[in-house]
């Protein structure tokens, strides 16, 4: 595990402490399969973000002039770096979010490593539209431009991936980033960082922040110097980082929540409907925006994928998230934990059934933050449990008639991130992909993500994407160069302003 005891800041290639020293808040990074403290980290406060931003307009500069060809070598070095240290980032991955160690190994950090490596490609293969003469009289043409600072936001639940999805594409186009982790998860983010340094990226192009979302995080959304805000968190966090943003009228881009809909129509494969959905409810622990969480089933089916679920559910195994043999590990917080059990209980309460789980293990279990994977039916499309977000391994069920009411089921929903429709029938799978509003619908799967494709929602999900090309794009401006070719001194346009000869 990396050494961060000199601090928890990383501002201009150095590890620091926050600059209040003494008066800096607290707060103690936790391993949640035990409730143990892994590390405490002083949390940044505005002077830190301050000096944070100043590190990064000033290294900017030089970064932004750098050919895309130095730029990419460099990222391809970090990519190096992240795969020399993978094993160390996989555990640290693991101690601080309790994610299984199978996830961490085979997920978190090569997907992070392919990542590096394809925004050091697509640093070369940023390009305009044609150059020409629109008008008889100019040469017009596009320069793609690095915007300057961008501040990032992140939430715990992949805290590596999501460091590298606001990292890279923002450094690959020139820009020099401030990122703000989660103050639960900072210090896979911080490897990251001290990564990029030994990989040769100049001190101050990537800097990492521990602090809270209310003290650092607004005053780097709110920060003058920044020119663009990368979110992503929960759908309420966002607008409020919008509304900051918006008044100096900064470039925004929001991952926001999800509550995903699985479709199953009668013609699909059940078992691979049953398998699909359990490990598209449960990846890391249901803790995913993309999570399978509301199953909408035929209902000539329904009856055998509840049972199918229940069953492969029941048989997930918990427990310590270093043992390999661990299917799930706790959820990211006692909080947490308390917040999902009650969004159980309120179904419970209000009639749903509770097909399998819906409680805290006890045992060796108790002392983390675990819960039991959950599959709940017996709602309808008004219940609470079906609309909001439980970010847990809770799974909801429900049956349709017909594919009209199944699709409208699925866009019953103010998030729009991703979707999957399970069937053998092309024209079926041709009409839910048209049809279900999600900035992602696979179909006869749930979760795989490629870098080379865009990760982003529409509706209260957010708008803006990361990982590929369409992410590299967002962190450019773009700007219109227009050379007058006639070397006249009196142009032809001049006569409609005056007429004089
Ligand atoms: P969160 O919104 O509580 O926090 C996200 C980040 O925002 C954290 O770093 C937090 O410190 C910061 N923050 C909190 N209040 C802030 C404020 N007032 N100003 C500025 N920053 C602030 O979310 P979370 O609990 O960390 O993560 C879970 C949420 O993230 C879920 O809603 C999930 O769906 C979403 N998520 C979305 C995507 C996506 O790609 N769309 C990916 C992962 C997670």
């Amino acid at each position: 595990m990396a050494d961060l005891s000199a601090g928890h800041q990383w501002i201009d290639g150095r590890r620091r402490s926050a600059l209040a020293g003494d008066a800096a808040p607290r707060h103690d990074v936790v391993d949640p399969s035990t409730g143990e403290r892994v590390e405490t980290a002083a949390l940044a406060g505005p002077a830190d973000v301050d000096a944070a931003v100043a590190a990064a307009v000033s290294a900017q500069a030089d970064w932004g002039r750098a050919t895309p060809g130095e730029r990419s070598s460099a990222m391809l070095r970090l990519a190096a770096e992240l795969d020399a240290a993978a094993e160390d980032l996989a555990q640290t991955e693991t101690s601080q979010t309790g994610k299984p160690i199978r996830l961490s190994r085979e997920f978190d950090v090569p997907g992070t490593i392919d990542n590096t490596a394809f925004f050091a490609g697509a640093a070369r293969l940023l390009e305009g539209r044609a150059t020409g003469e629109y008008s008889p009289d100019h040469t017009s043409s596009v320069r793609r431009e690095p915007l300057g600072v961008v501040g990032s936001i992140a939430p715990w639940n992949y805290p590596l991936q999501m460091a590298a999805w606001k990292v890279l594409p923002a450094i690959a186009a020139g820009n020099a980033i401030v990122l703000k982790p989660s103050e639960l998860t900072p210090l896979t983010a911080l490897m990251m960082a001290e990564a990029a340094q030994r990989a040769g990226i100049p001190d101050g192009v990537v800097n990492v922040l521990t602090g809270a979302g209310q003290g650092a995080g607004e005053h780097l959304v709110s920060h003058p110097d920044v020119a663009m805000v990368s979110f992503t968190g929960s759908s309420a966090v966002g607008q409020r980082v919008m509304a900051l943003a918006s008044a100096s009228a900064k470039r925004v881009h929001l991952e926001l929540g999800g509550k995903a809909p699985f479709v199953v129509f009668d013609d699909a494969d059940l078992e691979a409907a049953v398998h699909g959905a359990v490990a598209g409810a449960l990846i890391n622990t249901g803790q995913d925006c993309t999570a399978a969480t509301r199953a909408i089933v035929h209902r000539s089916l329904f009856d055998a994928f509840v049972a199918g679920v229940a069953d492969l559910m029941t048989a997930v195994r918990l427990g310590d998230p270093r043992d390999e043999a661990t299917d799930q590990g706790p959820l990211i917080s006692r909080t947490h934990q308390e917040r999902v059990a009650a969004h159980v209980e309120r179904a419970r309460a209000a009639g749903a059934k509770i097909v399998c789980g819906g409680a805290v293990p006890g045992g060796a279990l108790a002392r983390g933050a675990y819960y039991e994977p959950t599959l709940v039916s017996g709602v309808d499309a008004s219940a609470a449990i079906w609309r909001d977000e439980v970010f847990g391994p809770v799974l909801v069920a429900v049956p349709f008639d017909t594919d009209d009411e199944a699709i409208a089921l699925a866009n019953d929903t103010v998030y729009g991130l991703a979707a999957s429709a399970w069937t053998r029938d092309v024209v079926r799978a041709a009409r839910a992909t048209r049809e279900i509003q999600a900035g992602c619908v696979w179909v006869n799967d749930h979760i795989p993500i490629v870098s080379e494709m865009p990760h982003g929602g529409v509706k209260a999900s957010g708008f803006g994407k990361d990982m590929s090309a369409y992410s590299l794009e967002e962190y450019t401006s773009i700007k219109h160069v227009m050379t007058d070719v006639t070397g006249v001194a009196r142009k032809p346009w001049h006569r409609t302003v005056f007429s004089t000869p």
